[in-house]
């Protein structure tokens, strides 16, 4: 995957892009960054990326003319897209992450600052605004870190376990399930009975009847979407009236000193 970011704080990006997961995809090449400084697209002697807004009022707005030409000198092929990051936007989901992953394009991020870009840029070099939520930051570099980590979890390769992404939130509608791991007692409070008994079926079973649990009570919007199978539907109909779980599932307490078949071994 090949992304561009263009900003005016090139150096927010050094620790982010050479640390943990993403710093090993770009390492192996898996994921290729690169970070243009804007003011290198400027041609006046003090490097201007900004003025006041035509038509008065509070701020600066970045010029176009850096911005257009940063754009258009970083997309040379056909295959680019350019997305600004913009409180304006639609907002990020992981459908939408799963999208742009998905095409393959080599994206260009624009990273804004002050009161925002000339309009004439959106109008001129970009393809979409994407929002990383209703809220306003001061400047388009963290949404594009948000945007660039999201992505780079959809890079075979990236995230060792390929099934850690297949599970996690979103990706079957849901919420994931809940997850434990040493030590087992922790102020008071056990690890459910059913995650050290080494019976993978009830512990599949725990999961999802948890994962349709936790939707419920932290996202039930979610699930107005979810296409559930027969299996969750009736786990979804027996949480609602209340009926408790699988008895393995109870979280009985657990005394012995560790558990020895890695039945709760980290699964990332
Ligand atoms: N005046 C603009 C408005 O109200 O729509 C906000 C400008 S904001 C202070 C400066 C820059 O931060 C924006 O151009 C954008 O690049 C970035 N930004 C701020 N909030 C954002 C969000 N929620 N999602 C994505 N980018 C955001």
């Amino acid at each position: 995957m090949r992304i561009s970011v263009i900003t005016i704080f090139p150096e927010l990006f050094r620790e982010f892009l050479s640390t943990s997961l993403i710093g090993r995809a770009v390492a192996t090449g898996d994921l290729e960054v690169s970070v243009h400084n804007l003011r290198d697209f400027t041609d006046d002697k003090h490097r201007s990326v900004d003025d006041e807004p035509y038509g008065g009022g509070g701020g600066m707005v970045m010029m176009a003319p850096p911005w257009i030409e940063a754009v258009r000198t970083v997309t040379e092929e056909e295959s680019s897209r350019c997305i600004l990051l913009s409180p304006q936007g639609r907002p990020l989901t992981d459908a939408k992450v799963r999208e742009l992953a998905a095409a393959d394009h080599h994206l260009v991020l624009v990273c804004g600052r002050y009161e925002g870009v000339d309009e004439r840029v959106r109008m001129t070099v970009v393809d979409e605004e994407i929002s990383v939520g209703d809220f306003v930051l001061s400047g388009g570099e963290v949404p594009a870190m948000v945007l660039i980590e999201a992505l780079s979890r959809q890079v075979p390769g990236v995230v060792g376990q390929p099934e850690c992404v297949e599970q996690d939130s979103f990706r079957q509608g849901l919420l994931d399930y809940p997850h434990y791991t040493r030590p087992q007692i922790v102020e008071g409070l056990p690890v459910p009975g059913v995650l050290v008994s080494g019976d993978h079926g009830a512990i599949r079973e725990w999961r999802g009847r948890q994962a349709i649990r936790s939707t419920l009570e932290k996202r039930p919007d979610l699930l107005t979407r979810a296409v559930l199978s027969d299996e969750q539907q009736d786990w979804l109909a027996q949480i609602e009236r209340g009926e408790s779980e699988d008895p393995a599932a109870a979280g009985d307490l657990v005394t012995q000193a560790e558990d020895t078949d890695n039945t709760n071994s980290p699964r990332k």
